[in-house]
């Protein structure tokens, strides 16, 4: 099914490349040259022309979230959405209870047969048997980043049916992980104890707005929560990930920090780099951590174009608009958000002048595959590596509609807005999955990716 072919005529765009003429060999689902424009390949390759058009590799999603949706479909849905925005690769969380022996099979019966792009899972550690069967989750199933929530102490975690934890679990939990070696600690940083109290202040005061939501969860909470995570991730040495950093104060500690210990990696979202408190989005915008000030949107772009942080990802929750439109305190928090990613990076990044297609290639590709432990196999245009990429036509303009990016959910944040510069084609190991707008890969082409740590 997979015929070998040559790319002939784009500029190729990497975390090495703002933009180089090159045309690409694939072979049996791989890269198997980097050739100068118009190099005769053997008779028979079939030729691609992406005329005008830049080639990045395979984009990577690294926080999407699985089991809110549809349960069994969303890894049909969900991977059609991602091919849509060009992603070929998406790493997704699991907060159980359980033990993710059954988790991980179970989802597998779903996911094997369903998904259109490549995927990965993260599991979230919750109690004392997570912690104990870490190492076999490493060896058996090939997940070396676990979620740890700062935020879920005494009754935070309930909804989910999760008991509270505390220091102790933490500092045992990321012992463990460096132990073990080489496994990512992914620490959702949040002083929930400050949360709480101003949460019950402001509810007192009738708060309904983004703003409300916002003042219950100040910067501080954020910052505090990440100096703990990095304290404790020095002194036991372990490695942390920070996702969805959100505030300039966070940020300023986190690069203070990584002078003294760098094995720190640090995340931000779309939503961060373009809406404020002051959003009118209302209960549709909530999130956690909830949306900043404009000064904070800007120390996001800063942080992505000084390197001080490290990969862009959607934390995709593909719910529904109607769990949204609520009384502020019940709506539900996030929102769907792979699929625009490239789309907001491009149109308010490059074409604003923040950020150059160098970095964007490198938050949404190097830097994820490195950290995450997809290298050398995704990531790169390299020999060797598989023929993931995304065409994409920087020029592009077109109105975003939720509907016609294949979500199981039914609306978007940029719902209206005109974005500049959309991926046009999905090529996942050798097959192109999307082409202009049109799913043209197979449920159950998408392959699970077992990671191995690079200790
Ligand atoms: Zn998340």
């Amino acid at each position: 099914m997979q015929s070998d072919f040559v790319l002939r005529g784009g500029t190729v765009v990497d975390a090495d490349r703002d933009g180089e003429r090159l045309d690409l060999l694939i072979q049996n689902g791989k890269i198997a040259a980097l050739l100068a424009p118009g190099t005769p390949v053997a008779e028979g390759v079939a030729e691609v022309a992406i005329d005008g058009l830049h080639v990045f590799p395979g984009l990577i999603d690294a926080h999407v979230h699985f089991g809110f949706g549809e349960k069994i479909t969303e890894y049909e849905t969900e991977t059609i959405y991602a091919a849509q925005g060009g992603f070929t690769t998406i790493l997704g969380y699991f907060l159980n209870n359980e033990a993710y022996t059954e988790v991980y099979e179970r989802e597998q019966n779903y996911a094997r047969t369903r998904a259109y792009v490549d995927y990965g899972f993260h599991f979230s550690v919750a109690n004392e048997q997570h912690v104990e069967q870490m190492k076999e989750y490493v060896q058996r199933y090939g997940v070396t980043s676990f979620k740890y929530f700062m935020n879920f102490r005494g009754e935070e975690g309930r909804y989910l049916g999760l008991d509270g934890t505390d220091d102790g679990y933490f500092h045992d939990m990321l012992a463990e992980s460096a132990r073990i070696g080489g496994v990512k600690i992914v620490c959702h940083t949040e002083n929930i104890e400050i949360v709480n109290r101003l949460r019950r202040k402001i509810q007192a005061q009738n708060g309904s707005t983004l703003k409300d939501w916002a003042a219950t969860k100040p910067p501080f909470t954020e910052a505090e929560s990440c100096v703990r995570a990095m304290l404790f991730a020095e002194h036991l040495g372990a490695q942390i990930y920070i996702p969805h950093l959100s505030t300039r104060m966070a940020l300023d500690e986190v690069r203070r920090w990584r002078g003294r210990y760098d094995a720190v990696h640090v995340e931000t979202c779309p939503h961060y780099l373009t809406h404020t408190e002051d959003s009118d989005l209302g209960s549709v915008g909530k999130a956690n951590p909830p949306f900043r000030s404009a000064d904070d949107v800007e120390a996001m772009w800063e942080g992505l174009r000084d390197g001080s942080i490290d990969v862009v990802a959607s934390d995709h929750v593909p719910r529904k608009l109607a769990t949204k439109q609520r009384p502020l305190w019940l709506a539900s928090q996030g929102f769907p958000g792979t699929a625009t990613i490239l789309p907001v990076l491009l149109s308010e990044g490059y074409h604003k002048g923040r950020l150059s297609l160098r970095r964007i290639a490198e938050v949404l590709t190097r830097a994820p595959a490195r950290i995450f432990d997809l290298s050398p196999t995704k990531g790169a245009i390299a020999v060797g590596a598989d023929a993931d990429f995304t065409v994409v036509d920087i020029d592009k303009e077109r109105v975003v509609k939720a509907e016609e990016l294949g979500s199981y959910s039914d609306y978007s944040l940029y719902d209206g807005w005109k974005l500049k510069g959309w991926p046009v084609r999905t090529i996942v190991r050798g097959t192109t999955v999307m082409q202009d707008g049109k799913i043209t890969g197979q449920a159950g082409f998408g392959e699970y990716i077992a990671r191995k740590t690079s200790v």
